[in-house]
């Protein structure tokens, strides 16, 4: 990309960014925000230390950031001082927006030759329903561009201190959605394969049918006693951690009045937490060296 490309991210009158950030983003050449394009932007799990350079450089010159419930409004402030903010997602008990509505809303934005920044939580692709509305405007001949991001479903794992993927556990991961387009449990999914499919399984979307998913996972061969654990507001301060088993999830859910957005971890990773929840030792907590217990077999062998 040519020099004249490279956008400036400093010197705006919104909040400003830390040292070294603008800089290192015009230094890597970041792409320019032309009007009439829809800009599709992963905003990561919450934490807004886990926006990328692309994101930040994208909130800096859009006209308007169209923003789902779930991206957190601190990373808001970042947006240009002129960018009208619109939000997408429900609130206050009304009904969200048909998706059909979005797009179109992104379309309209497009035509009327703004820079439509559609800013959505994690990964627009994961879950997101951002492959839907990059159709739509291919569809209606508008350019765009995709911004993956960080996903709840391994970052927000991870600062749980629970790895997605551990050699000693698994080798292969599934990513469920505990909700259809409807609001029901996934029956058309194939929940006996699902159970024999890996070792660890990740589900989003699936605390208000995780009695109904835990049974049909236990029925297809899953042991009551396997680890869970319920993340909720990962990344953000409120971060809350529920560890439990298959068996016996929904009642401490219940117990414990655990809410969404949750992440759901089923599987031998939820054990690493003991020796890698970093965040824990950040306030004390002592990590253990051998959380699952392998060094006497090394020894042993
Ligand atoms: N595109 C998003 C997922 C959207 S589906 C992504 O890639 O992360 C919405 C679900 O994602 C929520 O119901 C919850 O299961 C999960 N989720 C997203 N952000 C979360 C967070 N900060 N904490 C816990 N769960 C989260």
């Amino acid at each position: 990309m040519s020099d004249d490309k490279v956008i400036s991210l400093t010197g705006r009158k919104s909040r400003p960014l830390p040292d070294g950030v603008g800089e290192a983003a015009s230094a890597l050449g970041l792409p320019v925000f032309e009007p009439g394009w829809v800009w599709l932007v992963g905003a990561g799990p919450g934490d807004p230390g886990l926006l990328t350079l692309h994101a930040l450089n994208a909130l800096r010159q859009a006209d308007v950031v169209v923003y789902d419930a779930l991206v957190d409004e601190t990373v808001l402030q970042f947006a240009a001082p002129h960018a009208k903010l619109e939000y997408s997602g429900k609130r206050g008990g009304k009904p969200s927006p048909k998706q059909r509505d979005i797009s179109a809303k992104l379309v309209e934005l497009a035509r009327s030759g703004k820079r439509v920044l559609r800013l959505k939580g994690g990964d627009p692709f994961v879950f997101g329903r951002g492959g839907e509305e990059a159709l739509a405007l291919v569809d209606a001949g508008i350019p765009f561009r995709l911004v993956p991001g960080v996903t709840a479903g391994v970052g927000g794992l991870g600062y749980a201190g629970i790895p997605v993927t551990h050699r000693d556990v698994n080798h292969a991961v599934t990513f469920v959605t505990g909700h259809m387009a409807g609001g029901n449990v996934p029956e058309n999914l194939d929940w006996p394969s699902i159970a024999k499919g890996s070792p660890v399984i990740v589900l989003y979307m699936a605390l208000s049918h995780l009695g109904e998913i835990s049974r049909l996972l236990i029925e297809n061969g899953r042991s009551a006693n396997e680890p869970v654990a319920l993340v909720r507001n990962a990344t953000l301060k409120d971060q809350t951690v529920l560890e439990t088993t298959l068996g016996r999830a929904v009642e401490d859910v219940a117990r414990a009045e655990f809410k969404a957005p949750a992440i759901i971890v089923i599987g031998d990773v939820v054990k690493l937490r003991e020796g890698l929840d970093w965040l824990g030792a950040l306030e004390g907590r002592i990590l253990k060296r051998d959380p699952l217990g392998l060094r006497g077999i090394e020894d042993a062998g």
